[in-house]
């Protein structure tokens, strides 16, 4: 009898790989914008959890291990996300069943 893997959706997420534009980021916020932000949709829903809010209260992003989705980019109704756009040729998320 064989035996089933099972895995978690990290497990899975943690098989993709990942070339990141170090030059270009796709996925820019005004940081400024943000603080004006009551709720700060994107920290719950980015299935990546690359928006969090640091101590001092600023929301930090960071597009490495961006799925691009593009959820953030639909939930953000005060302007925060300055811009949103796919990573450049051959860079970016490269999905292996995650
Ligand atoms: S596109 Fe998706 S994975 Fe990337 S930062 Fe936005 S919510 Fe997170």
């Amino acid at each position: 009898m064989s035996t089933v893997e099972r895995l978690t959706v990290p497990d899975l997420l943690g098989r993709n790989t990942y070339e990141v534009d170090e030059v270009e980021a796709h996925i820019a916020i005004d940081a400024a914008v943000c603080a004006t932000c009551a709720e700060k949709p994107c920290i719950s829903v980015c299935p990546a959890q690359l928006y969090a809010v640091a101590p001092d209260g600023v929301v930090t992003f960071d597009h490495a291990g961006c799925l691009e989705c593009g959820t953030c980019r639909i939930v953000c109704v005060t302007g925060g996300i300055v811009r949103w756009t796919y990573p450049r040729g051959s860079y970016g998320v490269r999905y292996r069943q995650g």
